[in-house]
């Protein structure tokens, strides 16, 4: 346990459940291992959120990640937003300025370092996103930055995957001429009508997470014959069945960590204004990956 003195700068993070957090344990190795005095502490919310982050600001709380269930609510506390958080309608991770706080998406800015870290490039690729629920938004949003060739958006509950398929839809029209993806929605049972070769997936559902790790949300094995890379969030198992059903047919796989560690990694490096070395989020992933 590192000495706390008068100096130590506060971080955090707010949510409701919190009990389940990785985030302290994350940041606590990053400033151990950078030799910065900071201290990140979990902070259990309750749904005064406007208390919250008056209270935590004038604390001078230096970085506060954000958490289920107030990522969108949170907006209206900010002092301003990043470009992409705001088109997302989501924030992960907030900045301490003097006029209030700003905010960040780091989810997805961790999981585009991740993408570029395995060398998975979107553009003009078929992207499927299964799930519709936060996670699966924010990953939509990144999919449509990078101009991939289309996007599809499988979900159980159709009109969920039909309201993400429109804001994309509103969002590629502000993008540069021609960079527009193709947008469709399917719902679970109905992949069996995809017809697309190669294509890249983001497995965003809870489906398979542990303790149940036989299930899979596409039960369809032939679907698999077309995925070159899966990218499960889950990181709780290791390996999911979504993502052994892709390896199993020559795909690659990734779970949920390196974007977990990531999003954590970009934050920490807006809240320093520093560049972490390699080998400090090394350290990081190789501890997880021993604790998860
Ligand atoms: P969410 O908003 O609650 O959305 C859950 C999604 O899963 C919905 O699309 C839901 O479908 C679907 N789903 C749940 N149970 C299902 C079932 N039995 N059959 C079919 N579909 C089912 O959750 P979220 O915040 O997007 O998170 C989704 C996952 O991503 C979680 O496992 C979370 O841990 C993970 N995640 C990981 C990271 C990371 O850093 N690695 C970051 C964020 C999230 P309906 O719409 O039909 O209900």
């Amino acid at each position: 346990m590192r000495n706390i003195d008068g100096q130590t700068a506060v971080y955090g993070i707010i949510g409701n459940p919190i009990g389940h957090t990785l985030s302290p344990v994350i940041h606590n190795t990053i400033s151990e291992e950078m030799g910065i005095n900071a201290v990140y502490v979990p902070f259990r919310a309750n749904d005064d959120i406007t208390a919250m982050a008056k209270g935590l600001f004038s604390l001078g709380v230096k970085g506060i990640n954000v958490t289920v269930p107030y990522k969108t609510d949170i907006i209206g506390e900010l002092c301003g937003l990043d470009p992409l958080a705001k088109e997302i309608g989501a924030v992960n991770t907030l900045k301490y300025t003097k006029g209030g706080y700003y905010g960040y998406n780091t989810d997805i800015l961790g999981l585009d370092r991740e993408l570029e870290d395995e060398d998975i490039d979107l553009k003009g690729k078929d992207t499927v996103i299964l799930g519709a629920g936060g996670a699966a938004r924010a990953v939509a949003f990144l999919c449509a930055s990078k101009s991939p060739a289309s996007i599809t958006i499988v979900n159980r509950t159709k009109s969920k995957a039909q309201a993400i398929e429109a804001d994309i839809k509103a969002y590629s029209g502000k993008l540069a001429k021609g960079t527009s993806p193709v947008v469709n929605v399917l719902t679970t049972d109905d992949t069996g009508s995809y017809d697309r070769e190669d294509i890249i997936v983001f497995q965003c559902t809870n489906v398979g997470l542990s303790p149940n790790e036989n299930e899979c949300v596409i039960a369809d094995r032939g679907f698999y014959d077309r995925v070159s890379a899966g990218i499960d969030l889950i990181y709780r198992p290791a390996e999911t069945l979504f993502m052994k059903y892709v390896k199993e047919t020559g795909g690659r796989a990734y779970n949920g960590l390196k974007m977990l560690v990531y999003q954590a990694v970009c934050a920490y490096e807006i809240w320093n204004d520093i560049k972490l070395p390699e080998e400090v989020i090394r350290k990081v992933r190789e501890m997880l990956e021993q604790s998860v």
